[in-house]
């Protein structure tokens, strides 16, 4: 195989349309399309707690249904953890009357599905990730709680575990979510990362293995303790220094015995794969989601072209852009970040995922937050940046961030719709995210968050029927709706 790292210019793509688009969304098809292997579903977890006669109605909300339908008004009926009926509710009047029931004044207000993030670290702890070997298993249980809550706080009802940086801790987090025991999204965990000890990138966080049979054995390990999928490192990462995202780490050999061990046992993979030779490794071998794909080339595209109703790309593209733009605060300047090679891997990065979108190779959002610079809280600026970067109309990053994560999870008929039957789980937002994405990231703006059919958040205007003080044109002016202040870093969570 010719060496990946080149300083040959970048494949350009030049197919790719940059005319901007406002038809019908593109990603449904090949989002329906996408056909894991029966033999790999995960567990079918359940979130315990909600009241067996727990009744919640929206009234009057602008329903986003995530089927690619335009938004449209109507009421919709939570009955226990699913949704009942959406667009007309028949005994709306007796309902409105019952006091067991749960009343929201949706006054057009957006109605969609919790949002999902496709590379999900919730042991992360937003600050020095070397530091994370060494924090106490206490402490650490701690922080991977409150990042559980902090994806739902944002909004998040589905994360895809993409590495936990102990053992247990995403497993552990994944369970106590279910039994009800603290608040979290619904969550698929993961193991540590799997690395070569010549390809490592974090030291205290992976788990090592080289050469196909001690592969196989730490992936048995993986499963059993309890992981839904499998994580491999297979590429480098240009903030080591010493890895670069060009080059890849793993064999073909190594590749080829990871897919049929975890396969094997029921488990998909998922995998950091930056340089050119480890996506193509990930698609000949079969590892289901390709994380960053980077410097994907011509060949590559094309392989994945040809199976991509076997895998997604989620590229984890706000680590780049944070890494050049956010860091410096951190001591890491934008010059140091060039330096290294950033801007490059960002160029090739935003070429390849839009001539993903473009043939139909199906891209989710979410991925690596947690770190520094890309911190808890932040995790819809991806949908920003699909619209904004990747040449995704704000419906297409919706359905990709609801229905495709939903895909991702394999309950694509019971989770990431707006649908009579499904989950209730489903967020009410204070403005219109087809017109402007970016308030999926304002946490004030997510007025009531519902996870399996139990009211996670709602502000105290939220239960009282209209008018209320401060919405009454002035008439009972007690204690009006200040907004909060934040600070820049604050602003988002
Ligand atoms: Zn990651």
């Amino acid at each position: 195989m010719a060496p990946s790292r080149t300083d040959e210019p970048l494949p350009s793509f030049t197919q790719a349309n940059n005319e901007p688009y406002h038809g019908p969304p593109r990603n449904i098809k090949n989002i329906d399309a996408i056909e894991f292997s029966a033999s790999l579903q995960p567990k079918n977890y359940n979130i315990l707690g909600t009241h067996p006669d727990s009744r919640i109605l929206f009234l009057d909300v602008n329903i986003l249904d995530s089927s690619g339908r335009d938004p449209y008004r109507g009421d919709v009926l939570i009955e226990r953890e699913r949704i009942t009926r959406v667009g007309t509710v028949l005994n709306v009047e007796e309902l409105k009357r019952d006091p067991k029931v749960r009343v929201f004044h949706g006054r057009g207000r957006t109605l969609m599905s919790g949002l999902g993030d496709a590379h999900t670290h919730f042991t992360w702890n937003g600050g020095d990730l070397n530091r994370l070997g060494e924090l106490g298993v206490e402490e650490h249980t701690l922080l991977t709680a409150r990042s559980a809550q902090c994806y739902l706080d944002s909004g998040y009802t589905m994360c895809f575990g993409a590495a936990s940086a102990k053992d247990r801790l995403d497993i552990v987090i994944r369970d106590a979510i279910n039994a009800g025991d603290i608040p979290g999204p619904r969550y698929l965990a993961n193991g540590k990362e799997i690395a070569r000890r010549d390809g490592d990138l974090v030291p205290g966080i992976t788990a090592y293995a080289d050469g196909p049979d001690e592969m196989r054995e730490v992936i048995r390990h993986h499963v059993d303790i309890g992981v839904d999928q499998i994580k491999l490192s297979m590429s480098g990462e240009e903030i080591t220094e010493i890895r670069s995202a060009q080059d890849c780490y793993f064999s073909d050999e190594e590749t080829a015995a990871c897919v049929d061990e975890a396969h094997g046992l029921g488990k998909r993979l998922c995998a950091h794969a930056r340089a050119r030779d480890s996506v193509k490794m990930c698609v000949r071998h079969g590892v289901d989601v390709i994380y960053h794909a980077s410097y994907i080339d011509e060949e590559g595209m094309d392989m994945l072209e040809k199976q991509k109703d076997k895998h997604v790309v989620a590229p984890g593209i706000n680590w780049l852009i944070a890494t050049l733009h956010d860091a410096a605060a951190f001591g890491y300047p934008n010059e140091k970040a060039q330096q290294v090679g950033y801007q490059k891997e960002y160029d090739a990065s935003i070429r390849g995922l839009r001539e993903m979108h473009r043939r139909g190779i199906t891209v989710l959002p979410g991925g690596d937050y947690g770190f520094a610079w890309t911190p808890h809280g932040t995790y819809a600026r991806d949908l920003s940046h699909f619209v904004n970067l990747l040449g995704f109309t704000p419906m297409e990053a919706i359905i990709a961030a609801t229905a495709g994560v939903a895909k991702l999870f394999m309950r694509e008929n019971e989770l990431g719709k707006i649908k009579e039957g499904f989950f209730a789980d489903s967020i009410l937002v204070d403005g219109d995210p087809l017109e402007d994405i970016g308030c999926l990231q304002d946490h004030d703006r997510l007025n009531v968050i519902v996870i399996n059919g139990r009211v996670h958040k709602a502000g105290r205007e939220e239960y009282v029927a209209p008018p209320i003080a401060g919405q009454d044109g002035g008439v009972h002016p007690i204690v009006p709706n200040f907004p909060e202040v934040k600070r820049e870093m604050q602003k988002n969570y």
